[in-house]
């Protein structure tokens, strides 16, 4: 009995004692962790007295601190799965190319239902690359049309310039969202008159 009361005085001594009834609750305790506390000049005083409180609350910050660290790590793997992912679902499997259209030989056309002169291109993703005759440079205007004169399908504009002894167009222009099929190539140089080719697309 006496060995008993006398641990608890070298414990209360020591602060090692559990909760009483003065100490913080654990509540308290986490609230002063989080700086929320309604009276932290309370806690504190408290804290300068008591070790176990002090402990306790080394202990919640201990804990707050490993889950920070927790949900970052989380963060960070959650933010490397999605790019991931990203990477992962892109379309990979359409390869990006050139249609090239070579002009350099071909005659427009006369008008609908002219055969002569066909020039053809594959629908493929990526641009479209027209090769024109020497001496032909400049900026043009080019639009894919279901006839002549008719509503574009797909419109573009670009520089002709010379690369590698020839004259080439580049043209943003995705020939794979347009439908396969016969159509009317039309190409106006400067500003200049619309000139029409027969264009099958493949
Ligand atoms: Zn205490």
């Amino acid at each position: 009995m006496q060995l008993a009361e006398a641990l608890t005085d070298a414990d209360r001594k020591n602060g090692l004692i559990n909760h009483s009834r003065d100490c913080l609750s654990a509540e308290e305790l986490r609230q002063f962790a989080a700086g929320k506390s309604s009276q932290p000049d309370a806690v504190l005083v408290h804290l300068g007295d008591c070790l176990t409180c002090t402990e306790l609350l080394s202990r919640l910050r201990g804990r707050t601190t490993r889950i920070r660290r927790l949900s970052l790590a989380l963060a960070t793997a959650i933010v490397v799965l999605v790019a991931v992912l990203l990477i992962s679902i892109r379309p990979s499997h359409v390869p990006i190319a050139i249609a090239t259209i070579d002009l350099r030989f071909a005659s427009p056309t006369r008008g609908a239902g002219n055969a002569e002169g066909i020039v053809h291109a594959a629908r493929s993703n990526g641009t479209v690359r027209i090769l024109l005759p020497i001496g032909s440079e400049g900026k043009y205007e080019s639009e894919i049309q279901s006839k002549p004169g008719g509503h574009p399908v797909v419109s573009s504009s670009g520089q002709a310039s010379l690369q590698n002894h020839e004259i080439v167009l580049d043209l943003p222009i995705n020939l794979a969202q347009v439908p396969s099929g016969s159509y009317y190539l039309a190409l106006r140089r400067n500003s200049s008159e619309w000139i029409y080719y027969s264009l099958d697309l493949k």
